[in-house]
């Protein structure tokens, strides 16, 4: 039974990559009792400079991270930061559509030794969040899409984890949504069950063993 999940979660992760914005199929992510109640809201506002195609996929992760958290977290994004304004950046939590060539983005690489497709800078205490994304580095929409949650999740104090996770450092796009791997990592910060999150049961079994 465990390996028909991890089969069919694989096919519907494989399937992602070559259907844009396939529909979330509720069947294959964790039941949850009751929606949890709100301990967090935020809003993050993100670079001008987004495409119009651009936002419609960090939209997209935005809901599939709002889904995961299951009530836990209200988390607003809009379009209105001009990312020239310095002094705004230093006091909110932004979201930068990047270049290659920005400061954050070369000290990142170096520190990664690889060129980096997203970061999060954590200021003034961890309170304020910048998040960034390398558009120029990055080719497909789903590829697109799995950065923006991944940086999503790091804004939610979220760390690194094993994959198949949508939090694994190099997962980039060959899964597509918050696995129960994620779940463990999200519920050991914000100290809640795990089995309260709606994440996709891949390896739910295994990693539980
Ligand atoms: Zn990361």
């Amino acid at each position: 039974m465990n390996n028909i999940w991890n089969i069919v979660c694989n096919i519907y992760c494989y399937l992602h990559n070559y259907i844009n914005n396939i529909p979330r199929i509720s069947l294959l992510f964790n039941k949850v009792k009751l929606p949890l109640l709100c301990k967090w809201e935020e809003v993050i506002h993100a670079d001008q400079n987004f495409t119009l195609e651009e936002r419609a996929i960090i939209l997209h992760a935005l809901d599939d991270l709002l889904f995961f958290c299951n009530g836990l977290i209200k988390l607003q994004i809009i379009f209105d930061l001009d990312s020239k304004n310095l002094s705004f950046i230093d006091y909110n939590n932004t979201f930068i559509r990047a270049d290659s060539s920005l400061h954050s983005i070369e000290n990142a690489d170096k520190r990664a030794k690889n060129n980096i497709f997203g970061l999060c800078e954590y200021k003034h205490n961890n309170s304020i969040k910048t998040l960034y994304i390398v558009v120029e580095r990055i080719k497909t929409y789903n590829e697109f899409k799995t950065v923006v949650l991944h940086e999503l999740g790091h804004a939610l104090y979220m760390g690194h984890t094993m994959k198949p996770s949508i939090m694994h450092a190099y997962n980039y796009d060959d899964i597509a949504y918050l696995t129960y791997a994620d779940g463990l990592e999200f519920a050991k910060i914000w100290h809640i069950n795990v089995q309260d999150l709606r994440y996709l049961k891949l390896y739910h079994n295994y990693l539980n063993a």
